[in-house]
Parts: C-alpha cells; sequence; structure tokens
C-alpha cells in the first residue's frame, strides 16, 4: 500500500483517539525512517523516546530474532530466566532493588501507584493513601495514571476519578510544603517533566522534595519513563541531583522499542508486596525481556550515555543560537537530549513544515518544540536538523 492507501483505511477503521499526522512509517534504519512511498526522514521524535538505540539497532533485532524461535511466552506463575537477569542488570545499576515488569509506562505508575498505597498503609495505617503528584506532569492514559497527571486535559470527560490525588505546581518547594501531611503516602514527580514542556527542576527543588518526604514518612517515586535509559545523558536522571527515590518507574526506551515497562524499588518498600498483590500476564515475558537485555547492556557498554550527553549539550548550543536569530523563541531547555524550544506562537506549523523538509520533530503544551533523537545521533545528522529547523523557522509569520 501507499501512504495515501494506508492512511485512508486507518481512518476508515481505527478509532480517532489519537492526532495523526499524515505519515506511514514502514521501515526504519538508525535515525532514518521511511514512509510508504519511499521518502526518508531524519527521525528526532524516535517514537517518542523510545527507540533511544535508533531503529532496528541490530543487537536488539538479533536478540529478538533468536528468543521469538526460543520461546516468546510462559507466564509468570513459573521462574524467567532472562526477566531475573533484567531484573539484576537494572537494580545493578539504578540504586533500586527489586523489579515488577509490565508492559508500559502507565502500568509502571499504576504499580507503583498501588505499591506506595500498600506500603504506607502496612507500615503507617489506613488513612496514609494520598499521592501527590506536579501540575503539567504526564504519568499516562490509565484512569488512575490520568488522574496522578497533574493536567485536566486528559482527565476531563472521563469522570468519576479515582480518589487520593493532589496537585502542587513543579518545582516549588514552599507548595509542596504546603501540601505534604500526615496523609500523604507518596509524592510522585518526573525528574525532568517531558509531556508537560521539558521543564527542568532546581536540584534545590528535588533535594527539598526528599527531604519533605522523609520528614512526613511519605515515599518519592520518580517516573523515569522518558527521563531514564540515558535520554537525558546519564543513565538515569535522578543521578544528575543526586536525589535517589524509593520507587522508580522505566518503560519507552527499555525494550529498544519493543513494549515493556518497569518498576523499581528499594528493598523495604519492595517487601510490601506479597503474592497475589499484583500481577501482568504479559509483564516481563521473555521476548520481551530479552529485547530489553540487549537494549539496556547496549546503552551501558556502547557509549550511548555519554554521546547523549556531549551531542545533547551541542544540540543545546545550536538551539541557543537559534534563539538569538529568531525573536519568537521564547526559551531554549532539558537535559542531555531530552531538549524543548518553547515559541511565542503555535509549534505546529513548524513540525509540518519540518516535515516536508525531511525532519520529525513534534510539539507539547501547543507551543513547545520537542527533540528527542535516538542516543545515538551524530553532530553531523544534529547539523542537518538544525539547519532544516533554521530554514523552517525563517518561514514563520508572526
Ligand atoms: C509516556 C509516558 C508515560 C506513559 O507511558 P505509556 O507507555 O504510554 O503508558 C508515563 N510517564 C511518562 C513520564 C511518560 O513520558
Amino acid at each position: 500500500m501507499n501512504s495515501k492507501e494506508i492512511i485512508e483505511l486507518g481512518d476508515k477503521y481505527l478509532m480517532r483517539n489519537v492526532g495523526r499526522l499524515p505519515l506511514a512509517p514502514v521501515k526504519g534504519e538508525g535515525a532514518r525512517l521511511c514512509d510508504a512511498d519511499g521518502n526518508e526522514y531524519l527521525d528526532f521524535v524516535s517514537g517518542i523516546a523510545v527507540n533511544s538505540l535508533g531503529h532496528c539497532h541490530p543487537a536488539v533485532t538479533g536478540a529478538i530474532c533468536r528468543q521469538a524461535k526460543k520461546l516468546i511466552h510462559c507466564s509468570n506463575l513459573y521462574y524467567i530466566e532472562l526477566q531475573v537477569l533484567l531484573a539484576r542488570l537494572l537494580a545493578e545499576n539504578s540504586g533500586l532493588d527489586k523489579a515488577f515488569f509490565c508492559n508500559s509506562g502507565a502500568e509502571a505508575n499504576e504499580a507503583a501507584i498501588k505499591l506506595a498505597r500498600k506500603y504506607a498503609k502496612l507500615k503507617h495505617g489506613p488513612e496514609k493513601v494520598e499521592i501527590i503528584t506536579a501540575l503539567n506532569s504526564f504519568h499516562g492514559r490509565t484512569l488512575a495514571t490520568i488522574t496522578a497527571t497533574g493536567q485536566p486535559k486528559y482527565q476531563k470527560g472521563f469522570e468519576p476519578l479515582p480518589g487520593g490525588f493532589k496537585y502542587v505546581p513543579f518545582n516549588d518547594l514552599d507548595a509542596l510544603e504546603q501540601a505534604v501531611g500526615p496523609a500523604t503516602c507518596a509524592v510522585m514527580l518526573e525528574p525532568v517533566q517531558g509531556e508537560g514542556g521539558v521543564n527542568v527542576p532546581s536540584r534545590y527543588y528535588l533535594e527539598g522534595v526528599r527531604m519533605l518526604c522523609q520528614e512526613h514518612g511519605a515515599l518519592l517515586i520518580f517516573d523515569e519513563v522518558q527521563t531514564g535509559l540515558g535520554r537525558t545523558g546519564r543513565f538515569l536522571a535522578w543521578q544528575h541531583f543526586g536525589v535517589k527515590p524509593d520507587i522508580l518507574t522505566l518503560a519507552k526506551a527499555l525494550g529498544g522499542g519493543f513494549p515493556i515497562g518497569a518498576m523499581l524499588a528499594v528493598e523495604e518498600v519492595a517487601g510490601a508486596f506479597q503474592p497475589g498483590d499484583h500481577a501482568s500476564t504479559f509483564g516481563g515475558n521473555p521476548l520481551a525481556c530479552a529485547a530489553a537485555l540487549a537494549a539496556v547492556e547496549e546503552m551501558l557498554r556502547g557509549g550511548v550515555v555519554e554521546n547523549a550527553a556531549s551531542v545533547g549539550a551541542y544540540m543545546y548550543d545550536k538551539l541557543k543560537a537559534l534563539a538569538q536569530k529568531y525573536g519568537f523563541v521564547r526559551d531554549v531547555r532539558g537535559l542531555g537530549l531530552l531538549l524543548g524550544m518553547e515559541l511565542a506562537v503555535e509549534g505546529k506549523a513548524v513540525v509540518s513544515g519540518c516535515q516536508e523538509k525531511g525532519l520529525l520533530i513534534n510539539c507539547v503544551n501547543n507551543n513547545v518544540l520537542r527533540f528527542i533523537p535516538p542516543l545515538t545521533i551524530t553532530t553531523a545528522e544534529v547539523d542537518r536538523a538544525v539547519e532544516i529547523l533554521d530554514q523552517v523557522m525563517a518561514g514563520v509569520k508572526l
């Protein structure tokens, strides 16, 4: 099928639950993505921070092909060798101790919320149930995680929402100090907000959050679904700030493109889950774990995280230079290869202008261009992307 045929069929048979761009990708390699008409794109979206090793990294595709011939699925009624090895690899590199595997970021956060509630009830009693999250956060699309998400636009129309959630402005320690209390079970944050506009908090803030949690016997949950696994130029974003959470969630890049999520916790907290408390049929199945093991090993060994840090800094400087050139750029911010450019105008036209010229980027919060290329991206590819962006921005009508 060509792109037009795919798009027409999609409009007929798919629910319109997401706004799709008229593009039908059929293959990819590294930072290149090809559509059904043979057009090539430089991919600075990476399946929304999923393809951190680029498309079809040979280590990941090799692991998937080998494992698919051996054992695809067997159930968590049994012990799965690759799941055990993946749990150990994550424990050894995250500062947390134990893992639960699922299939997505939302599920990982659901598991985190359940574990926090269970732990708080066992340790402190039945009243300690409240989860505090940040405005402009994003934690997923299930009912509990849209409730955790501090953005009314994701909640509207789906009420009644589960109870026990409270919101505070991000990066505002005084507001959190006002909100925490004896009923606070956990504070759940993205160490850098992704969907909410690429918002980087101060170290002072996250250190303060940690202290407030300690004071009130509340757990600190970091949602590193987007920031984790090298995206910010460290293996995990918490390592930038020296603030280690009690529970940490991962998904997006974890499987090198294969769906898998994880919820990690420190030993004491993890112990609150007893057999029967939580489960997922597919979670951590052999095929998903083979993909994730290969992906995470490649991230740790291959200089991938270091590349994200250095090329991220390089790209940040390039975007700053564009900000000097165009008066409608309000701000450039981010960490590593999670970068955002806030505009004084809507970003939609820039996104489609870039697509026409062969560059894929996306826009969050209406006016923040987000750049989340593969972590293996080169400075030459960044130069090309910024050149296209420059051309498109030159044509922006104010
Ligand atoms: C994408 C994302 C999620 C949701 O992940 P899904 O796999 O889509 O459920 C949760 N938290 C953050 C920070 C994300 O970026």
